[in-house]
C-alpha cells in the first residue's frame, strides 16, 4: 500500500488548489467582498506544480484535482493541465469550476489533456444563482457547461451544495437537467467549511433526505464509492439513464477511507479539509532543497497523520454533545479547495 497514514489510509488523491481569486462569492464559501489575498509572489509556479505533482505521483498518488478559489481565473491554466497530463499517461485529472470562464477555456483545457470536469451549479433559477453566487450569471456557466460536453470532455459532472430554505426545491429540477442533457449530478451536504459562512445543521438537507426525494421521482439502485474511498456514494437510475452522487459529508462522513491531501495556491501541505494549519511545503521547495528531501517531508507528514473532523464531528451531532463550529478555526475553503 501506497504510504499508509496512522490510520492506515493511503495518499492517493492530490487536489491542488491553483489560485485563492474567484470570481463569484458564493455565499456558503466566501461571502465578503474582500480577503487577505495571498500574495502572487507566494503562488507556486507551473514549474513547482508539476515538480511537486510529480513526487506525489512517485509517492503512489492516482489522481490529482485541479481547484481554487476558481481555478479559471489562473492564466494559462492549460498549460498546467499539459504538463501534468504528461507526467503519467494513467493519471485521473480533473477540475472543478464555477463554469464561468468555460465556454471561452473548454477547448484549450480538452486539447492540453483534461478530460473529466465538475462544474458548480446549485439552481436553475437566473435570479436565485445571482443571489447564491452574488456576481455569476447562469446563462455563462451553462455555456460553459454545454461547450464542455461539445468539445468532449466526459464525464462533465454537475456540483450543487444543497442548503435547507436555499435550494432544497430544485432537487428534483436539476436532476431532471442532468438526466436529459447527460450530465452526472452530485449532491453535496452543506458543510461548515472555514469560518465565513453562517452554517448549522438545521440548513444541512442530508443525503438520506436528497436520496429519498430523487428516488420517489427517479427510482435509483446504490453503486457504491468509486474506488471505495470517493467522497460521492454513485447511484444508478433504473431506467438506464445514468448516474447520480451524493456526498454526505456531514452526515454520513467518510474519514475511514479519506485518501485525500491537499496543496494551497501557496504551497502549505493540508491533510484535512478542515485543518487548521498546513505545512509550509514552498519554503522547503524554494529553500533548495532536493526532491528526496522533499519527499520525505511529505511521507513523513502522510504517515503522521490521523484526522477524521468529520467523523468526530457527526460523533458530538448525533449524540447531542453539541458542536459549535466557531470553536474550531479552520483555513478558509477559497484558500484549500474543496
Ligand atoms: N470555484 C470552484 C467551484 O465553485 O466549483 C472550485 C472551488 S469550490 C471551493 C469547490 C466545491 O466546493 C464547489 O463544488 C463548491 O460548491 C463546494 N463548496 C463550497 N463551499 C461549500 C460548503 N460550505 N459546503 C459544501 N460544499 C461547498
Ligand atoms: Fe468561488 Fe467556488 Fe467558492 Fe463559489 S464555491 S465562492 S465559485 S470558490
Ligand atoms: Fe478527509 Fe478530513 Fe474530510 Fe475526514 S474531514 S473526509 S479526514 S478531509
Amino acid at each position: 500500500m501506497p504510504l499508509p497514514d496512522t490510520l492506515g489510509r493511503p495518499i492517493r488523491d492530490l487536489r491542488i488548489s491553483v489560485t485563492d481569486r474567484c470570481n463569484f462569492r458564493c455565499t456558503y464559501c466566501m461571502p465578503f467582498d474582500e480577503y487577505t489575498w495571498i500574495d502572487r509572489h507566494e503562488v507556486l509556479t507551473f514549474e513547482e506544480l508539476e515538480r511537486l505533482a510529480r513526487l506525489f505521483l512517485d509517492l503512489g498518488t492516482q489522481k490529482i484535482r485541479l481547484t481554487g478559489g476558481e481555478p479559471l481565473v489562473r492564466s494559462n491554466l492549460d498549460e498546467l493541465i499539459g504538463r501534468l497530463s504528461r507526467l503519467d499517461s494513467n493519471l485521473d485529472l480533473s477540475l472543478t469550476t464555477n463554469g464561468a470562464l468555460l465556454a471561452a477555456q473548454a477547448g484549450a483545457l480538452y486539447a492540453a489533456g483534461l478530460r473529466r470536469i465538475n462544474v458548480s451549479i446549485d439552481t436553475l433559477k437566473p435570479d436565485r444563482f445571482k443571489e447564491m453566487t452574488k456576481r455569476g450569471n447562469l446563462d455563462e456557466v451553462l455555456a460553459g457547461l454545454f461547450q464542455a460536453k461539445k468539445i468532449g470532455l466526459s464525464p462533465v459532472k454537475i456540483n450543487a451544495v444543497i442548503i435547507r430554505g436555499v435550494n432544497d426545491d430544485e432537487i428534483l429540477d436539476l436532476v431532471d437537467f442532468a438526466r436529459t442533457n447527460g450530465f452526472e449530478m452530485r449532491f453535496i451536504e452543506y458543510m461548515d467549511v472555514g469560518n465565513a459562512n453562517a452554517w448549522s445543521l438545521d440548513k444541512t438537507v442530508t443525503k438520506k433526505e436528497i436520496l429519498e426525494i430523487v428516488h420517489a421521482r427517479f427510482p435509483v439502485r446504490e453503486i457504491g464509492r468509486a474506488h471505495g474511498s470517493a467522497p460521492a456514494v454513485d447511484y444508478e437510475f433504473l431506467d438506464g439513464a445514468g448516474e447520480i452522487g451524493i456526498i454526505g459529508s456531514v452526515t454520513e462522513p467518510f474519514c475511514a477511507s479519506c485518501t485525500r491531501v491537499r496543496l494551497t495556491a501557496d504551497g502549505k501541505l493540508v491533510t484535512c479539509l478542515f485543518a487548521e494549519s498546513g505545512f509550509d511545503l514552498k519554503a522547503v521547495l524554494r529553500g533548495g532543497a532536493g526532491d528526496q528531501e522533499i519527499q520525505e517531508k511529505i511521507a513523513a507528514i502522510w504517515t503522521g497523520r490521523a484526522d477524521r473532523y468529520s467523523d468526530l464531528r457527526w460523533e458530538r451531532l448525533s449524540s447531542g454533545a453539541g458542536y459549535r463550529p466557531r470553536d474550531h478555526k479552520k483555513i478558509e475553503m477559497i484558500t484549500l479547495g474543496g
